[in-house]
C-alpha cells in the first residue's frame, strides 16, 4: 500500500514537471497594439495606454515611433498627424499637438520614462521613413537613448523596413529581440539576416501555416498582429504563435488563460 502510495505520488510530481514546463514553453503572450487604448480615458500611443497595457498584465506594448525634422524622436503612428508631418515639422512643434485623450503627443524618451517605471515590455516600432540615412539616424539615437535609460533589456525593436531591421541588427547589443514586419521573407531568409524572428500579419501565417513551426525549428520565434477575433486567436494559440499583437488584449488574455 504504501509503495503505491510512493508510485502514484511520482506519477503525479512527473505529470506536474510536465505541465508546467509545457505551460512555460507553450503559452502564447499579449502585446497591446499601440498600448492599450480601448478603454476609459485612452489613446493610441498615449502614455496612458502604455499604463493600461500595463495594468492588465500585458507581456509587451507596441507604440510607433519617428524622426522628427530636428532629429528628435517622437511617438506617433501616421507619418502625419492633424496635418502635420512627423519627418517634416520640428519636434517641439508636434509635441504641443493634442491626442484624443486630451494628452500631448509624446517624444520618445517620455514614453520610455513611463515604461521605466511599468513591468510591461516596450515593443518599439520604427516606422519607414524617407530615406535609409534617417532609419540609420534613427536606430542610432533609439539605441543610444535606451542605452543610457538602461532600458536595454526591456526593449524590443520592431519595422516593416527591412533596412531599419538590419540597422537594429548591427547596432543593437546582442540578444536584443528585433523583428521584421513585412511578411516577405521566409524563417530561413530571417535566419540568414539575424532577426530574432518574425512578426508578421495574420494573412501571411493562414497562406504559410507552416512558417509558425519552422520558424521555431530554426530558433525564431513568431509574433503575429493584428489578431482581435476569438477564432484567430484560438487558431494562432492552438498553433503555439509565441506572441499575438491585438487591440483586444482583454479578450485575448480571456481566451489563453481558458486554454
Ligand atoms: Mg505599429
Amino acid at each position: 500500500m504504501k509503495l503505491l502510495t510512493m508510485k502514484i505520488q511520482r506519477i503525479i510530481f512527473i505529470a506536474s514537471l510536465f505541465v508546467v514546463t509545457h505551460h512555460a514553453i507553450a503559452q502564447t503572450q499579449t502585446i497591446a497594439h499601440r498600448g492599450f487604448w480601448k478603454t476609459d480615458a485612452s489613446a493610441e500611443n498615449s502614455l496612458t495606454s502604455l499604463v493600461k497595457a500595463d495594468s492588465i498584465g500585458c507581456y509587451g506594448s507596441e507604440f510607433d515611433v519617428w524622426l522628427a525634422e530636428d532629429n528628435e524622436l517622437v511617438v506617433n503612428h501616421d507619418s502625419s498627424y492633424q496635418g502635420k508631418s512627423m519627418e517634416k515639422t520640428p519636434s517641439a512643434e508636434l509635441v504641443t499637438l493634442k491626442l484624443k485623450n486630451g494628452e500631448n503627443l509624446p517624444t520618445l524618451e517620455q514614453y520610455l520614462k513611463k515604461g521605466k517605471t511599468l513591468k510591461t515590455r516596450l515593443i518599439l516600432e520604427l516606422k519607414a521613413h524617407s530615406t535609409p540615412e534617417r532609419e540609420t539616424e534613427a536606430v542610432r539615437k533609439i539605441i543610444a537613448m535606451v542605452k543610457s535609460m538602461e532600458l536595454t533589456t526591456k526593449i524590443e525593436y520592431i519595422s516593416f523596413s527591412l533596412h531599419a531591421i538590419k540597422e537594429f541588427i548591427r547596432l543593437a547589443p546582442a540578444g536584443t529581440p528585433i523583428f521584421y514586419l513585412e511578411g516577405n521573407l521566409s524563417p530561413q531568409q530571417l535566419k540568414e539576416i539575424g532577426a530574432t524572428g518574425a512578426d508578421y500579419h495574420l494573412n501571411i501565417f493562414r497562406k504559410n501555416p507552416n512558417w509558425i513551426a519552422e520558424c521555431h525549428e530554426l530558433g525564431l520565434k513568431v509574433n503575429v498582429w493584428t489578431v482581435n477575433k476569438s477564432e484567430d486567436f484560438e487558431w494562432l494559440i492552438s498553433n503555439k504563435a509565441d506572441y499575438i499583437t491585438t487591440n483586444e488584449p482583454v479578450l485575448l488574455q480571456k481566451t489563453i488563460k481558458s486554454k
